[in-house]
């Protein structure tokens, strides 16, 4: 558990206008591959997200996605050439507040993880690992990075091309709900993100599993390197 300050909170009833404000000033970039970009979006736009910015992996069916949202978040819509490798987001990541990702390309989704630490940006993981799915909020200066944490999750090697998104929708769902919650969480500033934790859910056994105490590692490169707030 995080030994965090607790921030202001919810009310019973709403977010302060303050809280929502920052949400509306706040833009997201969507690293979309797995279905739970669909509901992560939605549930951003939702909870009034001001400007969202969606990079897709694959084939591109965005009319999906402006359908979940509405005329007070702007979605947009920008293009990704694999061939130029992650690196050719840099530019994206130094304009938005927070990146959470649905890659289904574990190459990918390190050097993802590099960059946003090296950029000193927040980025939500999730990843399907076999029929399990996992999510972790990854912020520099206090989480270990992607390379770093998934030894201690048991994950030593990956897929070297792309895996499929988890049959179940169900599954997406459940993660793309608990990364907008996190997002929203970040951006509003309420209550406490668990940095150094990641969630894995197996939905045969029906277990959720807190990883924990994923600190970032301080001779690492990417996550050893000194804080730098977004
Ligand atoms: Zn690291």
């Amino acid at each position: 558990m995080e030994n965090e300050e607790r921030k202001p909170g919810l009310t019973a009833m709403s977010m302060s206008r303050h809280q929502l404000e920052a949400l509306r000033r706040s833009t997201v970039l969507v690293v979309a591959g797995a279905d739970a970009a669909l509901s992560l979006i939605e549930l951003l736009a939702e909870g009034g997200v001001g400007r969202i910015i969606l990079v897709q992996q694959g084939e591109k069916k965005c009319g999906r996605f402006q359908a979940v949202t509405s005329s007070d978040t702007s979605l947009e819509i920008r293009s990704y050439n694999e061939a130029e490798g992650v690196n050719a987001l840099e530019g994206l990541l130094a304009e938005v507040d927070l990146v959470v990702e649905t890659f289904l390309d574990w190459q990918i989704k390190l050097g993802l993880s590099d960059l946003a630490m090296r950029l000193g940006k927040a980025l939500i993981h999730s990843g399907v690992v076999g029929h399990r799915y996992q999510i972790y909020f990854i912020k520099p200066g206090k989480s270990a990075c992607l390379r770093c944490a998934l030894p201690g999750v048991g994950i030593e090697d990956f897929p070297l091309g792309a895996v499929a998104p988890h049959p179940i929708k169900a599954v997406e769902t459940w993660a793309g709900s608990l990364m907008a919650l996190d997002a929203i969480k970040y951006l509003a500033d309420l209550g406490v993100i668990q940095t150094t934790t990641l969630w894995r859910i197996d939905p045969l056994s029906g277990d959720i599993e807190a990883v924990r105490n994923l600190a970032s590692v301080k001779d690492c490169p990417d996550c050893g390197l000194p804080f730098k707030s977004h």
